[in-house]
């Protein structure tokens, strides 16, 4: 996977616009400023198209699937079409499912729900939570952070090489999962050689795109992955639905995840007093319950909007930006850029770092208080990624306002700055400034820790 690096004339794509950009924060230190949202990692901004699609159809909202009704109809035509949109957003197969999720979280675990039985899964210890926990309860071993991508694949190969056998002597079904783009670091993965590892091994393979696909066009069937997990929350749809995409065998095989109304064909009434029941065998399957029709509906407006665009270009305009702030940090000797796989590997708009001599949570608040700039402080749900890349123990916050170490120690958790298709220059600008100044200057007002986050006293 390559991102394009080049300089970019800027005027061959502005931002998108997104809700919220016209909100004004108030500072401490006196007047007020347009916020700069720069938290696009933990849930991004709505598309105004997205809103604007949303707002257009919400009058037309009805039951999907059962209603007899005009707009019952035209909302099932409309959920329907919305996985359809999905699907070619994603490149999928012919015979691929696409599955209407909460989030990544559920969509992952859905599919922890349905592996077959004696499935090994293998995961890199660098995941995000909501990749490395759901398979708690499978044969899952755990992968050690790789330094470069080169070493992700021979650890991945390594570890299937000595893969076991069923009794019967042959190869237990395997599954591996890998993100895109880490919600750390933001570094591409190299997902389409751990896919070809896997898939050599008999393996198959699921990527958590939570962080790739809201930056970066993801192509199922040209990644030759078996599965693509991601949130609409992160990609400008924030209604509440998700993704889980991909091959349809082990999902249609398996229990419905949740039973009840929507997945069930028929139910019948068995003489013995019990209860028969025949499952669909459609994506309907896994999404039991009255679905979140706008969630959904809002996910294939949101591809609409982004393919619209010109995705290459909104990756092209956001590359500038990570090159800005890159070149930004790296000219303040205080602060660490946090990287696994060093300097060559691309990025999306998600970079983390600590600053020498500053809590990571005293500094994101001075940003937010003082410059109208919301980032994210802490361990970003990785903690054995984040621990790797401090070298600390995660359990140990430190106190707010007393730096949790001299110049040169090591921080505790880190700050992370993120931005996408509706940045624009100015926010990555004055949150480059910012750090600058903080780091030469200071916080200007005082500080207090509440709850365990730092605040401002006032
Ligand atoms: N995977 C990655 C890489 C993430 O960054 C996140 C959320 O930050 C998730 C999975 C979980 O996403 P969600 O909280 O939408 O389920």
């Amino acid at each position: 996977m390559s991102v394009p690096t080049a300089a970019v004339d800027r005027s061959v794509c502005a931002p998108l616009p997104v809700l919220g950009r016209d909100v004004r924060v108030p500072l401490v230190t006196g007047g007020e400023v347009d916020y700069a949202a720069l938290d696009y990692a933990a849930s991004a901004p709505a598309l105004q198209r997205v809103w604007d699609d949303v707002a257009a159809y919400a009058p037309y909202y009805g039951s999907v699937h059962r209603g007899a009704g005009y707009l019952s109809q035209l909302s099932t035509d409309l959920f329907e079409n919305s996985r359809t949109a999905v699907a070619e957003f994603l490149g999928c197969r012919e015979g691929d499912q696409v599955v209407f999720t909460r989030s990544t979280t559920d969509s992952l675990n859905l599919l922890a729900a349905v592996l077959p039985a004696d499935c090994q899964v293998f995961v890199f210890e660098t995941e995000h939570h909501a990749s490395l926990l759901p398979w708690r309860g499978a044969d899952v071993t755990y992968l050690d952070a790789p330094r470069t991508p080169q070493q992700a694949v021979g650890i991945l190969e390594r570890a299937l090489a000595g893969r076991g056998t069923s009794p019967s002597g042959s190869t237990v079904p395997a599954l591996v999962c890998v993100t895109g783009a880490s919600n750390v670091t933001g570094e591409h993965w190299p997902v389409r050689e751990l896919a070809a590892a896997a898939h050599a091994h008999g393996a198959r393979v699921v990527l958590d795109a939570a962080q790739l696909a809201p930056h970066h066009p993801v192509d199922i069937a040209d990644l030759d992955v078996d599965w693509v997990a991601f949130s609409g929350h992160k990609l400008y749809a924030p209604f509440g639905s998700g993704v889980l995409a991909g091959r349809s065998d082990w999902l249609q095989e398996a229990e419905p995840y949740l039973a009840g109304g929507g997945a069930s064909r028929q139910v019948t009434r068995r003489a013995d007093g019990g209860v028969d029941v025949e499952w669909h065998t459609t994506a309907a399957r896994h999404e039991a319950g009255s679905p979140n029709v706008i969630g959904v509906y809002s996910i294939a407006a949101a591809c609409r909007a982004l393919t619209d665009a010109g995705f290459d270009s909104l990756v092209e305009r956001e590359q500038s930006l990570v090159t800005k702030v890159l070149d930004g940090l790296g000219e303040v000797d205080a602060v660490k850029v946090l990287s696994l796989f060093g300097d060559d590997v691309p990025r999306v708009g998600v970079i983390s770092f600590v600053v020498d001599g500053w809590n990571s949570s005293h500094f994101a608040a001075a940003l937010s208080a003082e410059y109208g700039i919301g980032v994210r402080d802490g361990l970003f749900c990785a903690h054995p990624l984040v621990r790797t890349l401090l070298g600390g123990d995660p359990q140990d916050q430190g106190e707010c306002g007393a730096p949790d170490g001299e110049p040169g120690e090591r921080s505790l958790n880190a700050i992370r700055v993120s931005f996408g298709a509706g940045t624009p220059d100015e926010h990555v600008e004055r949150f480059v400034t910012a750090v600058k100044e903080l780091v030469r200057d200071g916080a200007r007002w005082n500080y207090r820790t509440e709850n365990g986050r730092c605040v401002p006293a006032v």
